[in-house]
């Protein structure tokens, strides 16, 4: 967490802000997913549509974390010296185009074209995927803005790390992580684990997710929700490791969370 109370402020209304942008990516994309006839799946028109759509967002997600950074970094050390990440950090150069198409096909096309095989009605094979699609479409949105982040973090000589900022509600494996405080410097990582998470840089962002990432400048001061998720695993872990903690983690943070 921030040191400073306009650190803070920042962090959350940058949280809010590209929860802003999500909602956006989800009301355009299920638009367009409508819109594509479940009998012509293979539709090179509609991905093209829906990859200027995410591109699009990928631009504002960035910009806003771009000023994100800045504004935090002034607040938390302004007597360090300026710095000013390199332009177009999380443009288009980066491989997002690839990643967006083959997470569409998982999510959606080839989902619908399995449940139609599978005897499903086209028109609401269609709508059950919907969600699916919209959630990743919203992580490849996000991750403009948190590769943002973190690509400025690790050039930036005074930050130190970074913590998780989990959205209002997030799902077990995100508290989890954020329990675990600040990470060092991130590391790139060549290659994707899978379609439905991002783990470019080291630590998972999966479709849906509202977690952010806060830059470290100064002494680790977990948010309070993150507190908590530590002291909940404190609890609920007790004398496990491993898998068995993780599982004891989710019963009891899912409990929590319905209580
Ligand atoms: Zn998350």
């Amino acid at each position: 967490m921030a040191v400073t109370s306009a650190g803070r402020a920042a962090t959350t209304a940058h949280r809010l802000a590209q929860g802003r942008v999500s909602a956006r990516v989800v009301a355009d994309v299920l638009g367009l997913w409508r819109s594509l006839d479940p009998l012509r799946l293979v539709d090179p028109a509609w991905m093209g549509q829906v990859l200027t759509a995410l591109a699009r967002h990928r631009e504002t997600s960035a910009e806003l974390a771009a000023s994100y950074y800045r504004d935090f970094r002034r607040a938390e050390v302004p007597a360090a010296a300026a710095f000013t990440p390199s332009a177009g950090l999380a443009g288009t150069s980066s491989p997002w185009r690839g990643r967006a198409v083959t997470s569409l096909r998982v999510t959606g096309t080839r989902l619908v074209a399995r449940l139609i095989l599978g005897g499903w009605d086209p028109a609401r094979a269609l709508d059950k995927a919907g969600p699916g699609v919209a959630a990743a479409s919203s992580r490849h949105v996000l991750d403009a803005g948190r590769e943002y982040v973190q690509t400025a973090l690790r050039a930036d000589p005074v930050a130190r790390g970074w913590l998780r900022v989990t959205g209002a509600d997030p799902c077990s494996f995100c508290a989890m992580l954020a329990s675990r405080g600040a990470t060092g410097k991130p590391v790139l990582y060549r290659s994707e684990r899978s379609a439905t998470t991002s783990s470019k840089t080291g630590e998972e962002y999966h479709d849906g997710c509202h977690c952010q990432a806060e830059p470290v400048f100064g002494p680790v001061v977990l948010p309070e929700a993150s507190q908590r998720f530590a002291a909940l695993w404190e609890t609920s872990t007790e004398g496990l490791s491993g898998k068995a903690a993780r599982n004891a983690f989710r019963r009891a943070y899912n409990a929590a969370r319905r209580g």
